[in-house]
């Protein structure tokens, strides 16, 4: 699943293509694609109804929040989220692939298609600003890389978890954007178990953490996100960030640092990998 660095790669790449185009058709390929702002697939009256309202909108804007895509088609917004196989495509090649659901055809003849193999991405549609505050995007903690995710917040939220730091990095309310690849990665980097207790771990062990997440999150985002398994950008380009890491998904291989082999369980319900040794 794209987290924050391949989610906000799709969209530093998708804004130079789509904003200010105007949508003169919607191609709706899979009916149940479009939900409503409380994740409902909209019925046919309601869908009809949509893609009338958008037709001769602009869009606007185009930005990230966590791992979700905001469209801005002036003042009405689509928020979507990729889930497992989502992506967005302007290749004529896969216009007519039987995975692609959705195409948006602009007024100067371009066009942007939402391709996706198991169906997992959503497509929520928000008709105003009060629409967006019932999804759960609205709920979402600090952007990691932004000033909200500051030492104070992370130390004071931490201090009054039992939750294990591995589940913490994963809630999506506390802190938005990562997922099981960073989160690996920013514990290897920290030097701290994934099943260790938020209210356990010391200020040195925090704050290492705060670095780590901050250090792994803007590394991936240089290297355009990490392609592992089917995850390529808005270009069909491969991300290069799986070559930079360290534990994620070595099952079985030795600690770069220590040469300790290294541990995989499944903690918080999702498979992950540490050093036993380097991680305390
Ligand atoms: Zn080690």
């Amino acid at each position: 699943m794209p987290e924050l660095p391949e989610v906000e790669t799709i969209v530093r790449g998708l804004r130079d293509r789509v904003i200010d185009k105007k949508i003169i058709n919607t191609e709706l390929r899979y009916d149940k694609l479009f939900r409503d702002c409380s994740g409902k697939i909209l019925d046919q009256e309601s869908r009809d109804k949509f893609i009338k309202t958008i037709e001769n909108k602009r869009i606007t804007d185009l930005r990230r929040r966590g791992k979700y895509i905001l469209f801005q088609l002036e003042d009405i917004n689509i928020i979507v989220h990729l889930r497992m196989t989502g992506k967005f495509s302007s290749d004529e090649d896969v216009l007519n692939d039987k995975h692609t659901h959705l195409v948006f055809w602009f007024e100067d003849g371009t066009f942007l298609l939402y391709n996706d193999i198991r169906k997992f991405g959503t497509f929520q549609t928000a008709l105003c600003s009060e629409d967006i505050l019932k999804t759960s995007m609205s709920k979402l903690g600090p952007e990691p890389l932004g000033e909200d995710f500051t030492l104070e917040y992370l130390t004071a939220e931490l201090k009054n978890t039992k939750k294990n730091i591995k589940a913490f990095l994963l809630t999506q309310e506390k802190i938005a954007g990562i997922g099981n690849i960073y989160a690996d990665e920013v514990l290897f980097f920290a030097k701290v178990s994934p099943k260790r207790p938020g209210n356990q771990l010391s200020d040195k062990e925090i704050k290492s953490i705060h670095q780590g997440v901050i250090e792994k999150l803007r590394m991936g985002i240089e290297a355009g996100g990490a392609s592992i398994r089917n995850y390529v950008n808005e270009s069909g380009e491969k991300g290069n960030f799986q070559n930079l890491i360290k534990v994620y998904g070595k099952k079985g291989e030795k600690c770069q640092e220590c040469e300790t082999t290294f541990i995989t369980e499944t903690v918080a319900g999702r498979t992950s990998t540490w050093c036993p040794n380097c991680q305390k």
